[in-house]
């Protein structure tokens, strides 16, 4: 095969304590899946169905990289958020066997230009440009679930400048896991190597350049990136 450009190369991601990456497809997220948040967010969090946007697996930032501050906003959001990152994919899954397609997970930040997204909501436009854009999916290593066992519980936390921001639990999720990998197969054809934000906790708050943003996951330890001038 000979293309016609240099075709571009895989997106990855480390493994924790390894020197292997683990190959990423596409980035999918869940919206308000905590109670808190998405009063917090004007909505009723009881009776909603999970539902999904999408980052650009480019829009990736590794590890403990800087994020650049994103054109054409002057609100950017933190959103911690535990990432499932897939070994397998899968149509119509079932909830009872949708944590086999895990093969690890990490800590995620699902920066948001908030300006943006709240004028897509009012105009009924897509979020594309609100959630992703360009550096917008902060992501840690994986962490092999041979290594973790599977995340259904503990801390989560993110503080800005060592002031705690966000607070909460994994098992606070509206929607398990396993009922979003489940949800979402649904929807689309999961495949090895997409990973899968799984909502935030209340607290989002913004973010300015110079700002040090940590976020902690119970066994996953933590990360930690600066907010820098594009
Ligand atoms: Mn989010």
């Amino acid at each position: 095969m000979t293309y016609v450009l240099a075709p571009p190369a895989i997106v990855s991601l480390p493994v924790a304590g390894s020197d292997l990456r683990f190959p990423v497809r596409r980035i999918f997220c869940v919206g308000r899946n905590y109670a808190e948040h998405a009063r917090e967010m004007g909505y009723d969090p009881e009776r909603e169905p999970p539902f999904f946007f999408d980052k650009p697996a480019g829009a990736l930032i590794e590890g403990n990289g800087d994020v650049p501050y994103p054109s054409q906003t002057s609100r950017l959001e933190h959103e911690a958020e535990l990432v499932a990152a897939l070994a397998q994919g899968g149509r119509d899954v079932d909830p009872s066997s949708a944590l086999d397609l895990v093969w690890g997970y990490a800590i995620g930040n699902d920066l948001t230009r908030r300006d943006l997204q709240a004028e897509a909501k009012k105009l009924g436009r897509p979020w594309t440009m609100a959630k992703g854009f360009d550096g917008s999916a902060v992501c840690g290593p994986i962490h092999p679930v041979a290594h973790v066992g599977h995340v259904t519980s503990g801390p989560i936390s993110l503080s800005v400048n060592e002031l705690v921001r966000q607070s909460g639990a994994i098992s606070d999720m509206i929607w398990t896991v396993s009922e979003v990998i489940a949800a979402l197969s649904k929807l689309v054809e999961l495949k090895s190597g997409d990973l899968i934000y799984t909502g935030t906790p209340s607290g989002v708050g913004p973010l300015v350049p110079g700002d040090i943003v940590e976020i902690s996951i119970g066994v996953l330890g933590s990360i930690s990136n600066r907010v820098r001038h594009r």
